[in-house]
Parts: structure tokens; sequence; C-alpha cells
């Protein structure tokens, strides 16, 4: 039986068929290309039971993602990422059925090794030497990795104001790493340019592959299958280029076709910065796509995005799962941060925060009801952004004393 159902792509936009065994970027009309299976061979040939005694990783469900030969697949265990209950947290925010996915136990210790693992090992089954891509940090760190795990050349651009770490990170894989002074958008033009120059290159930049999508729609599947094959009732995301909920939207929407869940999807939140909230008022403006906002800025860099290209797929998916947006101040995240940390010990990222802080508006608006089972997606591990934690403590002499008590 096949490893993978893979069948065509298809234009997101126009519907139009592209071919899926050679590298492709975006479709005619410049679209993100979305990768369609044979779904009900794929139907035919596995159960949910069965998938359910495969090793705990993304691959369980490698039918339903790209890779047609398993000799191609390059990975570190990346997936099934723990479903966390939230006790105190939830109580105290008045949503006791609060679920945490935490992407921060995960290779590279952001979500973006779930695109990164599927996306450069497809890249490699085709071919691919190398790969390129602006990043605001986290996805070249994870797709730097996961080239080199794969043996493939990587070339990485992304602001200077990105987080550290992730500079460290390519270059200890061995990636070309160019800084710019500017935004995402301006590193996505600088490796356009590049690519162009080269040859054996693709360029990996956010939705001008395929395939990407198909390792963060993983979260979807898993979400799900955690729960006993059930979906919550909503899901709140960070959006940025906003892949995960578009993979997530179309994990839910395979699942369907599947008949592994019933009618019913969970209302898809898509959260973002007052920083940088393109895609939030595009929602509230009633429009489809959004327009590019200038001198964005946020702490959580991940969402730091002004215009994505897959922005009317994410209001699509919200609108279509009668989901919404919210956007966030940065003070109410690094709060959110700080209260999530001290009521679990989950120390999680600004991105992850910043819904936390969406759930606490929703449920003081009514929009998420207190009996409601609730997933937050906390895309990234908080060890990767140490600045949100100011440290002002004592330091004692050698021969001081700690005091009796606090
Ligand atoms: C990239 C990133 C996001 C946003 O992800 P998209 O799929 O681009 O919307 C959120 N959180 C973290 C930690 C990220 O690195």
């Amino acid at each position: 039986m096949p490893y993978s159902y893979l069948s065509h792509l298809e234009c997101s936009r126009t519907g139009t068929t592209y071919q899926a065994d050679q590298v492709q970027g975006v479709s005619e009309v410049g679209a993100p290309l979305l990768a369609r299976y044979d779904l009900e061979r794929v139907r035919a040939s596995v159960t949910r039971d069965e998938i359910a005694a495969r090793p705990h990783d993304l691959w369980r469900y490698h039918e339903v993602l790209p890779v047609r030969d398993p000799a191609y697949v390059t990975t570190l265990g990346e997936g099934m990422t723990p479903l966390l209950g939230l006790p105190a947290y939830g109580a105290s925010v008045g949503v006791p059925g609060l679920l945490m996915k935490d992407e921060g136990l995960i290779p590279t210790g952001t979500f973006k090794a779930r695109g990164a693992a599927v996306g450069v090992s497809r890249a490699r089954e085709l071919g691919v030497r190398a790969v390129a891509m602006p990043t605001n940090g986290n996805a070249g760190a994870a797709w730097s990795v996961y080239a080199a795990r794969a043996g493939l050349g990587s070339l990485v651009v992304m602001p200077v104001d990105a987080p550290e770490i992730t500079r460290r990170e390519c270059l200890a894989a061995g990636a070309e790493l160019y800084l710019v002074d500017g935004l995402i958008n301006h590193a996505g033009a600088l490796v356009k340019a590049a690519v162009e120059e080269r040859t054996g290159y693709q360029d990996v930049s956010t939705l001008k592959e395929p395939y990407r999508i198909e390792g963060k729609k993983t979260m979807g599947y898993e979400i799900v299958e955690q729960l006993g094959w059930q979906v919550p009732d909503v899901i709140l995301y960070p959006a940025g280029g906003g892949v995960g909920i578009i993979g997530i939207h179309k994990a839910m929407l395979e699942l369907r076709e599947l008949g592994w869940i019933g009618q019913k999807l969970p209302r898809l939140v898509a959260v973002q910065s007052t920083g940088c909230p393109p895609i939030v008022e595009a929602f509230v403006a009633g429009l489809d796509e959004s327009t590019l906002k200038e001198g964005t800025h946020t702490l959580a860099f991940g969402i730091n995005v002004p215009k994505a290209l897959g922005d009317f797929l994410v209001l699509r998916g919200v609108r279509e799962t009668g989901g919404t947006v919210v956007a966030v101040s940065d003070d109410a995240i690094l709060a959110e941060l700080g209260r999530l940390a001290a009521a679990e010990g989950t120390w999680i990222c600004p991105e992850g925060a910043a819904c936390f802080a969406a759930v606490r508006e929703l449920r003081e608006s009514g929009w998420i009801a207190e009996q409601e089972q609730v997933v937050v997606l906390n895309t990234g591990a908080g060890l990767k952004y140490p600045e949100t934690v100011a440290v002002d403590v004592p330091v004692l002499a050698p021969d001081g004393e700690v005091p009796a008590s606090a």
C-alpha cells in the first residue's frame, strides 16, 4: 500500500490543478497551492485504531502527508506534543475545560519544526539541493536544522530584531545567514532575488511552497486524536503568516471527509497583536483580504507579519467555522504569560500567551461559554524568549544568609 495518497496540488484561489511530483511554488495567479489526497482510498486503507497504535510522531498520519517514499522522511521525533489540562488557570479565567497543546516540547522549541520536517523531507524527495527563506526567526531555525539533517543547504534572511537565539540556531546548523535592517517582507524580497540567481535552491517562504501547511495541519489531526477523535468547541491560534490556522482548518475538513469526525467543526480564532493586526482589521471590516500594515511591532515576533500571502485562507477558515479574531497588546501578553507560568508552571512563548489573553477577553464578552472545551496552541517554548521574564533578585554575599521567610 502507498505510504502517501497525495494525488495533486490545487490553486487555493481558482481550483486549477497542478502536478505534485515536481518542485512547485505558487499558482499562476500567485496563490498558495494546496496538497490534495485520494481520501477515499485513505479511508479504505487505514483506520483510526491503526493510527492510534503507531509511533508517537507526526508521521503517524503519513497517508495524508506528501512524502511518497519513507526513505526521504527527515525526522527528529517531532509531533504528538502534550495536550495539557490547565485546572488552576482555567478555573481562574472561567473556562475549566481549557487545554493547551504545548508545541514548546518539539525539536527547535517551536511548532515550526512540523512544517520544516515535512517541507524539507518532500523537497529532498523532489531533488531540491538547498532551501532559501525569509523568517522572523523560528522558521529559519527549524528549516536550517531539518535541512542539515537532510543533507541540504539553507539560506536564511531575518530582521535584525528577530530573537537572537534563532540566529545561533541557524548558524549551529550550518545555514548561510543574513540579517536585514527591516521586516520579514523586506527579507522576502532579498530571498526571492537570490534564488533567481542560484541553481538548486527552492524559495520556501511561507506558503510559497505547498508542504509547510501539510506539516502544520498535523496539529489539527493530533488535537482530534488526543480528544478521542472528537473536536473541541474552540481552537485559538496566534496568526502571523497564518499557516497553522490554515493547516488546522484543512485538517478538520479532511478528517470530516474521511469520516473520522462528525459534521461539527471547532470555531477557529485567529489571534494577533494590536501592534500588527492586519487580519483582525480585515475580518472586522468584512474584507476577504488584508492590506499591508506599515511600521508594525510586537514582542510576539512570530506574529509580526504585515501582510500574509494566505490572509484570505485564514479569513475563510475563521468565517467558515463561525470563529472570530482578537488583537491583544504586548502588555496583556506579558501579564498573561506571567499568570499562566505562576499558576501551572508552564513558561510559554509570547505568541501563545496572546491566545490566553484572547481567551480571557472572549470569556468576559461571553463569546466563549463556561462549559466549552477550548484548546490554545502554545506555539513555542518560553525558554526561547528569556527577556519575557525580568530578573530582579537579591545577590547574597558568600557569608550572607537567606531571609528566614520571604
Ligand atoms: C511563526 C510563529 C507563529 C505564527 O505562525 P504562522 O503559521 O505563520 O501564523 C506563532 N508563534 C510562533 C512562536 C511562531 O514562531
